[in-house]
């Protein structure tokens, strides 16, 4: 079987290009374009984990999970 092929974890098409991907708590997401990397980063915001942070965010606010 050959499952290399990887598909964009927002829209759903084949992800032919890699370089868009993000870390989330939820593992590795790749995204066909730098749109939909972008996009799922605003619905995600919680999920995500910044792989250099600046400034520690605050986990006092835990009401979704
Ligand atoms: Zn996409």
């Amino acid at each position: 079987m050959t499952d290399t092929n990887k598909v964009c974890d927002l829209c759903g098409l084949t992800v032919e290009v890699s370089g868009f991907t993000l870390t989330t708590k939820e593992g590795h997401k790749s995204f066909c374009c730098e749109g939909c990397k972008s996009i799922f980063q605003l619905l995600n915001e919680d999920q995500l984990i910044p792989a250099a942070s600046e400034q520690e965010t605050d986990i006092n606010s835990e009401t979704k999970s």
